[in-house]
């Protein structure tokens, strides 16, 4: 394994687009020949820590189900726990619950009560901004617990959809655009 980090062009060239997964019409971005590259694995995490001092995060938050890869690696490099946050009905201990709209209908996800404590210095991940309904549920999650966002990472994107928007107040790091 050479030691040399990854140009974010190296990274997006790991991703694979697959046209209509698993709906018609959405252009489903694959991480998986990134993640089974052990330099650009490493390089992306890497990237998306590039900011914080091992010790200067409490916890990192993933999001499910992709989010958790990429933010449970981002918390070992830290030195931070890992917190997931779930889809609905997945979490075995009491949960905060928060709905949030999809393009049909309608999601929920959930936090452990006691997943974080008040004052905490939370990293939030997720694999791809989209819309950015996932995230912004995922801070009203965090907020309730009373912890403070450093940044929410996304290794991908879509700019054309506006995520950032729903995220104002939160600084963003992505490394690949679309
Ligand atoms: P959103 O709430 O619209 O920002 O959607 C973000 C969530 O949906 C993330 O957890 C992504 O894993 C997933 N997602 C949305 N669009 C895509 C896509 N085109 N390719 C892969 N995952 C996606």
């Amino acid at each position: 394994m050479s030691s040399t980090r990854p140009t974010v062009a190296e990274i997006e060239r790991a991703i694979r687009t697959i046209p209509d997964f698993p709906n018609p019409g959405i252009q489903f971005k694959d991480i998986t020949p990134l993640l089974a590259d052990a330099r650009l694995f490493a390089g992306a995490i890497d990237l998306l820590t590039e900011r914080f001092e091992p010790g200067s995060v409490d916890a990192v938050v993933g999001i499910d189900a992709r989010g958790f890869i990429f933010a449970a690696a981002a918390a070992v490099r830290l030195r931070a726990g890992f917190v997931p946050v779930r889809k609905k009905g997945k979490l075995p201990y009491l949960t905060h619950e928060q709905d949030y709209a999809l393009e049909y209908g309608h999601a929920t996800v959930a936090i452990h009560v006691d997943a974080l404590k008040p004052g905490s210095r939370v990293l939030l991940i997720d694999d791809l901004l989209a819309t950015g309904g996932t995230a912004a549920a995922a801070v009203q999650l965090v907020r309730k617990l009373g912890a403070q966002i450093l940044e929410a990472g996304f290794l991908i994107e879509l700019k054309f959809l506006h995520g950032r928007d729903q995220l104002s107040d939160i600084p963003i790091r992505s490394l690949v655009e679309y």
